[in-house]
């Protein structure tokens, strides 16, 4: 130990030709004692090797000597972790350890994620799985490849810098006989170690983390980008892009719950299936049309579908005439809305009646939905259909064709949207207060009461009272609404409904 510190010291303090290093290395140090050196040390030992080594210009046996002892160097620095300080070296010192460059077996670099190691006869059930398996060693050892050929039976590939010398080749067959992929060409180790991949691995790509992300999608599909982002870079030490993270989570949510297209075909499925055990379930298709620039195929087109459960169908003979409709993105590939119908019983219970998807909210799809509710659920007149005020809506229950309109059925507005509306045109917290106890009055003399003091306080802004006296007041007071709503002032019961469904999507 005392030897080699000495020569050290000689190294560093004295000038020193290349000749007398030589020997000085080859002569007084031995492996033995290298193993005794600390890392501090070790690199400084290194270094200088390397640098001899760079002027020595001829192939000697002093130099395979040196070559030696650096490769002795590194496997050194590869024991004591010195990859684990790599973060805490100056910019300087890690340039150098990648221009070290040691012709050993990458795998000895130990750590890492991955617990195997790439070997001829290795086999996989498949290609992606073969692909995932050596993208992850690759990610791991900090190395990258360039595929050559890659077809239904063969794929190989090389390492992606071979300007650096490195011949590092793998390739891999189908077997037909035990129907796997096997690894059959496996060429020398990989000796293009780079640690300055620190962004961007070619191979930790939008799939690749798909695959690995795919458990903590399934249990939480609302998990944000930063999230995954912490994960990848916690598990590889890698930063990667924001749109490879986006697009990996949007093919990990399309494995874990089926893709967009997929979920589509499979709702006449699924439908059928509850039909074949539920014979009352209604369902009703609407088609699209096909337009005149369109290719036209044997499949119709999806437009809308309408389903009622036939629980629900028989339980709601037995609930109030009260409807409370509402609509709710479907969020996805195709921007549908999923329209949904609630009831409310004696108890106050909520009871989904029907359902429906459609492509948008309108007149025409409003209008629909309700004829499908006529025509399916309920035959029932004076039925108090409560929503919010969208345009569509409120066309839809005007129209005569729709059977909603009275005595078949009559429209309420949703007081919490009317509210809402109300504060966000005014934006004026005392008038909202003095609205709502006006709305919900029973009785005629104190409805006229909180309006006489709104219409005082809102003196200053008469476009208030325009706003409220322009809605007739059947439709948002409980003082006029000849009981029609049973008391029910909201669509709340949708909104809930909503929320359970949303919920419930997160969960599965
Ligand atoms: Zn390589």
């Amino acid at each position: 130990m005392k030897r080699i510190m000495h020569i050290l010291t000689m190294m560093m303090t004295m000038t020193l030709t290349t000749t007398k290093i030589s020997t000085l290395v080859r002569k007084r140090i031995t492996s033995k004692k290298l193993h005794q050196l600390p890392l501090g040390m070790t690199l400084t030992f290194a270094h200088m090797i390397q640098d001899t080594i760079l002027r020595v210009r001829t192939m000697s046996k002093t130099t395979s000597n040196l070559l030696s002892m650096k490769r002795f160097c590194w496997r050194k620095l590869v024991t004591m972790n010195f990859t684990n300080h790599c973060q805490d070296m100056t910019a300087s010192t890690r340039r150098w350890l990648i221009q070290l460059r040691p012709n050993i077996p990458i795998n000895e670099l130990g750590g890492g994620t991955s617990n195997f190691d790439l070997e001829i006869g290795l086999s996989f059930d498949n290609k992606n799985d073969l692909q995932h398996a050596v993208k992850v060693w690759h990610v791991d050892k900090h190395c990258q490849y360039h595929a050559m050929e890659s077809t239904t039976t063969t794929w190989a590939i090389k390492c992606k810098f071979p300007q650096y010398g490195c011949m590092w080749r793998l390739r891999a067959c189908f077997r037909k006989k035990t129907q796997l992929w096997e690894i059959t060409q496996l060429d020398v180790p990989h000796t293009c170690i780079n640690l300055n991949i620190q962004r961007g691995h070619a191979q930790l790509d939008a799939n690749m983390i798909a695959r690995e992300i795919k458990s903590v999608v399934k249990a939480d599909h609302g998990i944000t980008i930063k999230a995954l982002l912490d994960i990848i870079k916690n598990k590889y030490g890698h930063d990667v892009g924001y749109k490879r993270i986006w697009d990996a989570k949007r093919k990990a949510i399309a494995w874990a719950f089926g893709d967009w297209d997929e979920s589509y075909a499979q709702l006449p499925r699924w439908l059928a299936a509850v039909r074949s055990k539920s014979p009352g379930t209604r369902i009703e298709w609407s088609q699209r049309q096909w337009r005149a620039d369109e290719i036209r195929t044997a499949s119709p087109r999806f437009r809308r579908v309408f389903f009622a459960f036939e629980a629900s169908i028989n339980a709601f003979k037995f609930c109030r005439p009260l409807l409370q409709i509402d609509a709710t993105f479907l969020y996805g590939k195709y921007s549908g809305k999923l329209m949904i119908a609630i009831s409310v019983d004696t108890n106050g219970h909520i009871l989904p009646v029907a359902f429906a998807i459609a492509e948008t909210e309108s007149t025409d799809s409003w209008g629909w939905f309700l004829r499908m509710l006529r025509k399916h659920v309920t035959d029932r007149e004076g039925i108090c259909v409560i929503s919010d005020r969208h345009p569509g809506i409120l066309e839809a229950v005007n129209t005569p064709i729709n059977c909603f309109c009275p005595p078949q059925g009559y429209h309420r507005y949703c007081l919490r949207r009317l509210l809402s509306n109300f504060g966000t045109h005014f934006k004026n917290e005392p008038l909202k207060v003095l609205l709502c106890r006006a709305v919900v009055q029973h009785q005629d003399r104190k409805f006229i009461a909180c309006m006489e003091r709104f219409t005082y306080l809102s003196s200053q802004t008469p476009q208030c009272l325009q706003y409220i006296n322009a809605i007739p007041k059947e439709l948002w007071t409980q003082a006029h609404d000849r009981g029609m709503r049973y008391g029910w002032m909201n669509s709340n019961g949708v909104g809930k409904y909503k929320v359970q469904i949303i919920l419930r999507a997160k969960l599965q």
